[in-house]
């Protein structure tokens, strides 16, 4: 079964984001002087229709990769450094369950901080994350001109861009009232997995996301202040062009933004996708917060469905996925690379030149925005619409680091994903 969703713009709810911005802007630029001026930006808030899944499906944790591929990839685990807004004990025993597995996936000299709130999101809303800024043409940017994450331009430069404001900002509903904390992956029918939930929302914090929209009348657009982020360079149409060719805004690219096949086309993502483009998610309706920043459903049922928009109940997806570690890749992360050494060449022939026509000429100094939107939401099955907000909360802050362990030389065998159990309804 497939899920689909909605969205709709809460002007009140923006402003309210607007002024939290502004606030935490002002906090970053009299914490680096490495910063040029920030821009601001907002833009619609996310509200969910629901659908349902898959339950008993489950994709459990990886085994640690072994030695010699990760002294081949240069790899050393993450610290990811989460402070817990109001988790109960068990509750955050289950965050930083999947905080761990983050940790062995992606590698960064400076450790990532997460601000995760546990507060009321409305009906049938499991959780929403996104990077907490993004930031272009810092020191050591690969390419000039486009948006990284914020936890990514801190990996690329080799330093905390901005040392006092979280990299990446994390609600999940604290009235859902079906969430399963085991972490087991055996989720219960009836239940809906947190670890899985938060390894997915951690996943849009890092990278997995883009900054196209499509408005009311139609007319799509990509880019933040006029740049478009590092997930963009990397998504075509369905012939091959990239979306960056596409006037911007316009009805055309409003157009192929929806009901149309669009793909991710990094080399690594195609590698990990059996040299074949990886198709992303774009329903007729466009659909914020969930169209273009996610995995096509036809990953669902496989080794690579965390990153599709939805989970069900009784679901539970423990590893990112070989595609999804090489869409990082693309992205310029450093990941365990799960793909041998003896997997065939690509052949480039059908990848499309990403021509940067669109791409403004490089400023001489950095510029740190914070995100608009929270990028994206999980959702159970068969909910209301409602409206997530960015909520503070008054209960008081723990914060918890977690150092990721030595990896275990194990043998190749046991380093490729396994999906031993589907159960579709
Ligand atoms: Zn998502």
């Amino acid at each position: 079964m497939s899920i689909s969703l909605g969205h709709r713009t809460t002007r009140r709810v923006a402003s309210m984001i607007i002024a939290a911005i502004l606030i935490g802007l002002c906090a970053a630029s009299a914490s680096s002087t490495a910063l040029a001026q920030p821009q601001i930006l907002s833009a619609p808030l996310h509200i969910i229709r629901a659908g349902s899944g898959h339950a008993g499906r489950r994709v459990p944790v990886r085994a640690a990769p072994p030695a010699s591929l990760t002294a081949l990839a240069a790899f050393q685990p993450t610290t990811i450094t989460v402070t817990y807004n109001g988790f109960s004990p068990e509750a955050q025993a289950a965050f930083a369950y999947a905080v761990s597995i983050w940790a062995q996936q992606i590698s960064s000299p400076v450790p990532i901080q997460v601000n995760a709130n546990w507060t009321a999101l409305g009906p049938g809303v499991l959780g929403s994350a996104g990077p907490s800024y993004m930031m272009r043409d810092f020191l050591g940017a690969p390419v000039a001109g486009f948006w990284y994450p914020i936890a990514l331009a801190n990996k690329l430069s080799g330093a905390d861009q901005a040392p006092t404001s979280p990299d990446i900002s994390a609600n999940f509903n604290s009235t859902f009232g079906s969430w399963y904390f085991g972490t087991d992956g055996i989720t219960p029918f009836s239940q809906y997995d947190f670890v899985s939930v938060v390894l997915h929302e951690l996943g849009h914090g890092i990278g997995v996301s883009g900054t196209a929209s499509v408005d009311s009348l139609g007319s799509g657009s990509l880019g933040y202040s006029g740049y478009p982020s590092i997930y963009d360079r990397y998504t075509t149409d369905s012939a091959g062009t990239p979306l960056l060719n596409y006037a911007n805004p316009s009805a055309a690219l409003g157009a192929v933004l929806r009901a149309n096949p669009l793909y991710f086309t990094g080399s690594n993502a195609r590698t990990a996708n059996g040299s074949a483009n990886v198709r992303l998610y774009a329903p007729a309706a466009w659909a914020g917060g969930s169209s273009y920043a996610h995995l096509d459903e036809t990953f669902n049922g496989t080794a690579n469905a965390l990153m599709t928009f939805s989970i069900s109940n009784g679901e539970s997806i423990h590893d990112p996925g070989d595609v999804v570690r090489g869409i990082l890749q693309d992205l310029g992360w450093t990941t365990v690379n799960l793909v041998p050494t003896s997997t065939p060449t690509r052949t480039p022939t059908s990848t499309p030149t990403r021509t940067l026509t669109s791409t403004p000429t490089r400023t001489p100094t950095s510029t740190l925005t914070r995100t608009p939107t929270l990028t994206t939401t999980w959702f159970p099955t068969g909910m209301a619409t409602s409206t997530p907000t960015r909520t503070s909360t008054s209960t008081p802050t723990r914060t918890v680091t977690t150092t990721p362990t030595a990896i275990p030389v194990i043998s190749l065998k046991t380093w490729r994903v396994w999906f031993p159990l589907v159960v579709q309804r």
